[in-house]
């Protein structure tokens, strides 16, 4: 009689915990309070913003502040929203030659890598950090799930990677393979699919929003963990992205550094739904996803720049192919 209600109290304060990950990174955020009024321009990569991971409020607000010392360079735009109604953000990179197609670059589709939206935050500010290294705009929206993200900071659902309706968003995008295998997943799978391509209000809304830009997108980079691998079109296996998108793939492979390759397939194994397909056949445009290397979802924050510079190694290498013609051999 006894021991049920032990349970259920134990279980209770164990729901109701954030993770231990939360904790160490609220400590550090403590230790560096007042970042925003010590950031210098030209060394945005150092300020101690990047000592601790954030949750979506701060990283917000160090974009905002970001954009307030660079106006002209760095600008925020609404691309969707989210099931619960919050907005989805974009921030701009504008390059001082104009006229040059844009990158996009995604992270956090899925709530519980957060070293993915951490390192997209980083190519904001090292973009910012040398200007005109990168010949191109560069679009990045840093948390795509911002619901699930949340939660795994103000849960104990560290490790969930779903949005706030049980449904994977890197399996919702459309694909003309979709219903033969979509629906066959379970609702209580961490791979839900949904019940139909774009059934997400972050999907269909950044959706919306990404068939107005795509015929000025150049590439488009959708940034995971953990695997170590530059991915390239499709995902689904049914078709294969072009020699120059593999060996581009490779080249960002090799700029990342010794713990990163290059496939098709991660593992071998098909997936229908990816934004990576998505972006390839829907817009057209150059598409990789980057899954950056490690062993686990949760990183020590003292990787937060190592991987951060990883990731902008790889845009640097991308842009530098993008401006070089392809062989004709
Ligand atoms: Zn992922």
């Amino acid at each position: 009689m006894f021991l049920p209600v032990l349970w259920v109290v134990g279980h209770a304060i164990v729901c109701a915990a954030p993770s231990e990950d939360v904790a160490a990174n609220e400590a550090c955020h403590a230790r560096t309070a007042g970042y925003l009024s010590r950031l210098v321009s030209g060394q945005l990569r150092a300020s101690a913003y990047f000592d601790c991971f954030r949750p979506w409020p701060h990283m917000q607000a160090f974009l905002d502040a970001l954009s307030h010392m660079h106006p002209s360079a760095l600008t925020s735009v609404p691309v969707g929203s989210t099931t619960t109604g919050l907005p989805i953000v974009a921030y701009h990179v504008h390059a001082a030659t104009a006229g040059k197609k844009a990158l996009y670059v995604q992270a956090t589709q899925h709530a519980r890598e957060w070293i993915a939206g951490s390192s997209a935050v980083y190519l904001v500010a090292a973009l910012l950090d040398a200007p005109g290294a990168v010949p191109f705009d560069v679009i990045v929206v840093p948390v795509v799930n911002v619901d699930g993200y949340e939660a795994t900071w103000t849960t104990s659902r560290r490790y969930q990677r779903k949005n706030a309706r049980a449904v994977d968003l890197n399996r919702n995008w459309p694909n003309p393979h979709w219903d033969s295998q979509g629906n066959s997943t379970p609702v209580t799978s961490d791979a839900f699919p949904g019940s139909s391509a774009l059934s997400e209000t972050e999907t269909s809304s950044l959706h919306t929003w990404l068939q107005v830009q795509a015929p000025g997108l150049a590439a488009v980079v959708d940034l995971h963990s953990y695997a170590g691998q530059v991915l390239f079109p499709c995902a689904d296996g049914h078709d294969k992205a072009p020699l120059q998108t593999q060996q581009l793939a490779m080249a960002m492979a090799q700029a990342m550094g010794a713990d990163y390759g290059s496939e098709q397939m991660l593992r071998g194994l098909p997936l229908v739904g990816t934004f990576r397909d998505y972006a390839h056949r829907q817009l057209q445009t150059l598409s990789f996803t980057v899954e950056l290397a490690g062993d686990d979802f949760v990183v020590p924050a003292a990787r937060i720049r190592s991987h951060g510079e990883e990731i902008v190694r790889a845009t640097f290498r991308l842009a530098q192919g993008l401006l070089t013609p392809p062989s004709s051999t």
